[in-house]
């Protein structure tokens, strides 16, 4: 093997490997968009044969040879394809080195605990889910083994999603946000609370939906680029820098619903469509972390979007959208309405916040549970205490309670704590931001260039080619959650006249 070769090899294995991630990417996304219902069917034997592809594409020796290679010679190579080389060789490690049949028999028990959730969850009924769910532990335990032995399993799990973080790191970060957030929820909860009951008058999907393009052209969303389509969960398929998909669900008596999920899909969407050309096609294109990918939706979702100069740009427009519905409300009332504060049951309707705190109960739930001090019937339980001990609320049911999220069925453990980072990290990132340019002098008039122009050099056009730590570094500096701590206590304490 001569080098040239080798990198001609190097960017064939990569373009294969977009194209089986995008051929599965798109029947995913038909199934939940404009698929008949009963067609699962013949969509599922694609898949499989894909999966199967793809996986013996890229688990043959060959590969490992041919990235051995490289490596031995990284040196001779540009920045770029040493990264390249450097993050295929640590997915090749990881997959070559859970035995085939122990990938097989996860593959479908993912697949059925997935119904077996959804049932459970249907009917509240923890036990129909359990069996699976402790397999689905056992099944996580072992492999955090094999991506990292010389780590504790739940550290292991956690790298996978955010590299460089682990339980000692998380749990700094989570006192730090607790003994901040609580005492803040306390003194709100003996304020009175805003009026929001105008945000659940009838807004009809049709209304919405051109709301949702406006918003779209506020956010800078290029339309021959990103597409926008209906789900029951909203969510951002990004194929390449110049495709990216974005779900929105209409709630016809909850307009702030399908506003924020815009306006948060559309922050993951931008990271998408700024990710330089020279990475696209390769392992490195698209966001580099969950945890760096949320900092950048609640961005727009929270610091800008129910910021009060982003509301008071908007809200004119807004109001020729739906007329009666916001007749007698002013941009003040919504602002403070779209920014009420309130424990709360479900982690994906909670305000900006009490969110965090959510998360805590899944990272306190998650590390015991994988660390092998916690067995899987006494999550509910273990859940409601929680619930009650961080947020003073009472779980009526395992529905609204542990059964509520999709992840743990999906055999995620180790992923809810980037939800909270993100927050985080976007709080620091728009202190930067504010010290280097006017943020919300533009933005105010309804100008979001500058803060993405921004982001874009800072965050987004990197993709995959710095570690994760290093573009928090790059655009957060040295990571301090009292940043975060210190913007909801300015926040809600103006909000609240604390
Ligand atoms: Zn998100």
């Amino acid at each position: 093997m001569e080098l040239n070769g080798a990198l001609a090899g190097l960017a064939e294995l990569q373009k294969k490997l977009y194209a089986y991630q995008m051929a599965s990417g798109m029947l995913s996304l038909d199934a939940v968009t404009v698929a008949p219902k009963d067609t699962a069917e013949g969509r599922g034997i694609a898949q499989g044969v894909l999966a199967g592809e793809r996986h013996k594409l890229f688990s043959s020796p060959e590969v490992g040879e041919l990235l051995d290679f490289l490596w031995d010679r990284r040196d001779q190579l540009d920045q770029l394809r040493r990264r390249q080389v450097e993050e295929l060789r640590r997915s090749y490690a990881q997959l070559t080195r859970i035995p085939a049949d122990e990938y097989m028999d996860y593959a479908m028990l993912v697949n059925e605990a997935d119904d077996l959730w959804h049932r459970a969850k249907e009917n509240s009924d923890f036990e129909l889910f359990r069996p699976a769910l402790e397999k689905l532990v056992a099944f996580n335990i072992k492999f955090a083994g094999y991506y990292d032995s010389a780590k504790a399993p739940y550290d292991a799990l956690l790298n996978e999603y955010e590299r460089g973080v682990d339980m000692k790191y998380l749990d700094e970060f989570f006192a730090t946000l607790c003994r901040r957030i609580v005492p803040l929820i306390h003194a709100i909860g003996e304020k009175r609370q805003p009026d929001d009951s105008f945000l659940h008058r009838h807004y009809p999907a049709q209304a919405q939906r051109k709301f949702s393009d406006y918003l779209m052209e506020v956010l800078g969303l290029d339309r021959a680029h990103c597409a926008i389509s209906e789900t029951e969960h909203p969510f951002t398929d990004g194929f390449n820098n110049k495709d990216v998909r974005i779900t929105t669900n209409y709630d016809e008596n909850n307009v702030h619903f399908s506003m924020y999920s815009v306006i948060h899909e559309g922050g993951h969407a931008k990271y998408e469509l700024n990710v330089s050309d020279d990475l696209q096609y390769t392992c490195l294109a698209g966001g580099v972390s969950m945890g760096v990918h949320e900092s950048q939706s609640r961005f727009f979702e929270n610091l800008i979007g129910r910021s009060r100069p982003f509301i008071e740009a908007i809200f004119p427009k807004m109001r020729e959208f739906f007329p009666e519905q916001l007749e007698d409300v002013t941009a003040e009332q919504f602002y403070r309405a779209v920014n009420r504060a309130q424990p709360s049951l479900i982690r994906t309707e909670a305000d900006e916040l009490t969110y965090c705190l959510h998360v805590m109960v899944r990272y306190e739930i998650e590390k015991q549970l994988i660390g092998g001090t916690l067995a899987v019937k006494d999550i509910p339980e273990t859940w409601n205490r929680l619930y009650k001990e961080y947020l003073g609320v009472d779980v009526p049911d395992d529905r609204r309670g542990c059964l509520q999220d999709s992840h743990w069925s999906g055999g995620a453990f180790g992923y809810f704590p980037s939800y909270a980072l993100g927050s985080a990290y976007g709080a620091q990132m728009l202190a930067n931001m504010e010290r280097d340019i006017d943020v919300w002098g533009p933005v105010s008039s309804g100008d979001l260039s500058q803060v993405s122009e921004w982001l874009r050099e800072k965050v987004h056009q990197y993709g995959g080619l710095l570690e994760p730590g290093q573009v928090v570094k790059n655009a957060c500096g040295q990571f301090d959650p009292s940043v975060f701590a210190d913007y909801l206590e300015k926040k809600y304490s103006e909000l609240y006249g604390l």
